[in-house]
């Protein structure tokens, strides 16, 4: 190992002894680096993996919100502001009770260099609180995104910062926080956030951008092989957002999508989710106050695998749409047992170190998660160069723009592991492709 990245690595622990996840990403996309950082010995004399390794900004807040009984509750509100070399920083809030600070500065890392494959003007940042959604009531939703927003307004701006949703906020949420931020600015500054709904600012096509963009990934990659969607299984975690989009592109190209899952099992469809009515079921399901993915079971007629993960159905592809870390070194040995080729990460860093150095090991095609899930934040970014424009493409035109982007992230993802002599490595070459761009553009800034 360059002893340059070994050193920061160091100093990345070091500096974050409980932070597991955020080194996990970390030492994954610095480890990509070798060769580059070899070839670009200004890059250690500007101290660009140090400064990387820090955030531009950390910010912590007190969110209060009171329940439907009148009783008062406390949660950590948060947003990361990583890197704003590319353009203002740009990423989702996220509201879940695993959220902590290692798993937001983990996924504002990643954030910089997934926004800045997308080949659009945005940086990094994600935010959020460890707010459980569940089982609360519309109006205690609404309390707390409005406490929250009352916080964070002061932070962000369309040319500052552009949050957006991830898991636990979504259109819903994404109004509650504009209606918010409309009122203590007194003005109608709807570029401030993203994944609004049509009606006042929204773009076409942003709920299904990340599922789609994920789809048109894989067509790219599989071009490449010689292979078709068509007529191939596809395994998915997940029955959110990502999910739904996927699986309605995986239909619409002739492929057959056969699990779902949640936090208490998966459901094993072997007919196919492809019917309208079971399509959108999904987003039924996703709205009820009490979301349960047995209920899909129960509707459809089909297997519900109590607390376990769909990771041992046969399936030509997998694409972990869940969470982070959902598929573990058990998990990787039964995906290659199946004889599964095709592994797509559409969650955000889905597969621990020991899965995936297993599934790289038994020679399956891994596409990353800040490549394959990257057609959302791009989508946004679209989103944000409409409302400036106050002007609306169509959905024809957002989506030829969608598939453009992504077709252009498999190709820059190849042309830069080529381009470092390895053989077409998707992970490497995101990390590279992504990263180089960002460091050029610090060089040329200057220090800061
Ligand atoms: N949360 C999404 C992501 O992980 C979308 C972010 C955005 O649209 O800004 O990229």
């Amino acid at each position: 190992m360059n002893t340059y990245i070994e050193r920061v690595l160091q100093e990345t622990k070091d500096k974050n002894p409980n932070e597991k996840e955020f080194l996990q990403a970390v030492e994954e996309v610095f480890t990509s680096l070798e060769k580059v950082i070899e070839a670009h010995p200004e890059y250690e004399e500007h101290a660009i993996l140090e400064r990387l390794i820090e955030p531009d900004r950390v910010i912590e807040f007190r969110v209060v919100w009171e329940d439907d009984q009148g009783k008062a509750h406390v949660n950590r509100g948060y947003r990361i502001q990583h890197n704003s070399a590319v353009g203002p920083y740009k990423g989702g809030l996220r509201f879940h009770p695993t959220v902590n600070l290692s798993i937001l500065k983990f996924l504002a890392f990643e954030q910089t260099f997934k926004n800045s494959l997308t080949t659009l003007p945005i940086g990094g940042a994600k935010g959020g609180s460890d707010f459980d959604p569940h089982g609360k009531s519309d109006k205690e939703i609404m309390r707390f995104c409005q406490s929250f927003m009352s916080e964070l307004y002061r932070h962000i701006g369309k040319d500052i910062d552009v949050p957006a949703g991830d898991i636990g906020v979504g259109g819903r949420e994404i109004g509650y926080l504009f209606g918010q931020y409309k009122r203590i600015r007194n003005g109608f500054e709807n570029g401030v956030l993203t994944g609004k709904d049509l009606l006042y600012g929204g773009s076409l096509l942003r709920p299904e951008a990340t599922g789609y963009g994920a789809l048109y990934y894989i067509e790219e990659v599989f071009q490449h092989h010689n292979e078709s969607i068509k007529g191939k299984t596809f395994a998915l975690s997940g029955y959110g957002n990502v999910a739904w989009g996927a699986i309605k592109k995986i239909v619409e190209l002739g492929g057959k999508p056969v699990t779902i899952s949640g936090h208490n099992g998966y459901v094993y469809d072997p007919e196919g989710i492809t019917s309208e009515e079971k399509i959108n079921y999904l987003l039924e399901m996703r709205s009820s106050k009490d979301a349960n993915i047995k209920m899909y079971a129960d509707k459809f007629n089909c297997e519900f695998h109590e607390n376990e993960k769909p990771w041992s159905i046969k399936a030509d592809v997998c694409i972990p749409c869940a969470t982070q870390n959902e598929v573990d070194l058990e998990d990787a040995k039964k995906i290659v047992e199946n004889g599964t080729k095709y592994y797509f990460e559409a969650a955000n860093m889905p597969t621990t170190k020991e899965a995936l150095d297993y599934l790289l090991k038994n020679k399956v095609i891994v596409g990353p998660g800040k490549a394959v899930n990257a057609g959302g934040v791009a989508v946004s970014a679209l989103e944000m160069s409409q409302n400036s424009m106050r002007y609306a493409w169509t959905k024809e035109e957002v989506d030829e723009k969608l598939h453009q982007i992504m077709k252009s992230i498999v190709e820059s993802s190849i042309e830069a592991s080529n381009k470092y002599g390895y053989d077409f490595d998707l992970i490497k070459g995101a990390n590279i492709a992504g990263f180089e761009k960002v460091a050029t553009i610090m060089m040329k800034l200057g220090l800061y």
